[in-house]
C-alpha cells in the first residue's frame, strides 16, 4: 500500500470529482492521503473531506512561502487550535521559494521561521518546501531547530548538500513525480544516495504529473509511479519501496 504525502485535494481540477479521484486512489493501493491546505477557503474544504473518507484524508495546514506576504496572526492561533483538536497532524507547507518571489523573500524567512516554531510547540512535523533557497532553508532550520524538530522536506529537488544538511538534522525526503522526468538525474541520483528508511512519497497533485501522464493533471493514484522510479533506482521491488515509505509517512505524521 502507498501513502501519496502532499496532496492539494481542494484545488479545483480535483475538488471537482473528488470522490472519483479517491476511488481511483483506493484501486491504485493507497491507504491514505496528505492534504495540504493552505488557505481558510481550502481548509474549511479540507475539514470536510477529511470527515467524510475518515481515517483515509489527513490534512496538514499552512502558508505556502509565495503568500508569507498574506500572514495575519490569527493563523497561528487557527493552527493551535487544529492541533488541540487533532485536525492536523503537520503544520505546513511553509519553506522558501525565491524562483517567483511571489511574496518579498525578507518576509518568506520571517514566516517560515514563526512555522517552525510553531510545529515544535505543538510537537507536529513540519512540512519545508524548498526553490531555489537553499542556503537560507539550511540557516533557518539549524537556527530555529531546538533540538525537537522533525518533517519532510517535500518535493525534492535534487540537492544532496539541502538533503545531507535535511538528513543531518532528522528530516525526511519526499520524491514527486518530477523523479521520473527525463532530464531528472540529479534526483534519480539523490534517490540512490538517500537511505530508503528516511523517504517519503508524494504527487504534489494536481502539479508535477510524472512522465507517463505529463501535462496532465495529477492525482495521488500516480504516486505509484514515484515508486516505481525509486524501485528501479534502488534495485528493489515496488512492493519493497511502497511498504517502507508508508511505514515513514506513518510514522513521522502519527497516523
Ligand atoms: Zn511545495
Ligand atoms: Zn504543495
Amino acid at each position: 500500500m502507498f501513502i501519496d504525502s502532499h496532496a492539494h485535494l481542494t484545488f479545483p481540477e480535483l475538488k471537482i470529482d473528488l470522490p472519483e479521484v479517491i476511488n481511483r486512489a483506493k484501486a491504485a493501493n493507497l491507504s491514505a492521503i496528505i492534504n495540504i491546505a493552505l488557505d481558510d477557503n481550502a481548509l474549511a474544504t479540507s475539514l470536510k473531506m477529511a470527515e467524510e473518507f475518515p481515517g483515509y484524508i489527513f490534512n496538514a495546514y499552512g502558508l505556502h512561502p509565495h503568500d508569507a506576504s498574506g500572514w495575519e496572526d490569527e493563523i497561528a492561533q487557527r493552527v493551535r487550535a487544529l492541533a488541540k483538536e487533532k485536525k492536523i497532524i503537520a503544520v505546513g507547507e511553509t519553506g522558501l521559494d525565491y524562483h517567483y518571489r511571489l511574496s518579498p523573500i525578507e518576509r518568506q524567512k520571517e514566516i517560515f521561521r514563526k512555522f517552525l516554531q510553531l510545529a515544535q510547540e505543538l510537537n507536529l512535523p513540519a512540512v519545508i518546501h524548498s526553490r531555489e533557497a537553499t542556503k537560507d532553508t539550511l540557516a533557518i532550520i539549524h537556527e530555529e531547530n531546538q533540538g525537537k524538530l522533525q518533517g519532510v522536506l517535500h518535493c525534492f529537488n535534487g540537492d544532496m548538500e539541502l538533503a545531507k544538511q535535511a538528513l543531518d538534522t532528522g528530516l525526511h525526503i519526499s520524491f514527486t513525480g518530477n523523479i521520473t522526468f527525463p532530464k531528472a538525474h540529479s534526483i534519480r541520483q539523490a534517490a540512490k544516495e538517500i537511505p530508503l528508511e528516511r523517504i517519503m512519497i508524494e504527487t504534489d497533485c494536481p502539479f508535477l504529473a510524472p512522465q507517463s501522464f505529463r501535462g496532465k493533471r495529477n492525482e495521488p493514484a500516480y504516486v505509484a509511479e514515484v515508486a516505481k522510479q525509486i524501485a528501479e533506482i534502488k534495485g528493489l521491488t515496488v512492493e519493497e519501496v511502497a511498504e517502507e515509505t508508508t511505514k515513514n509517512t506513518r510514522q513521522l505524521f502519527k497516523i
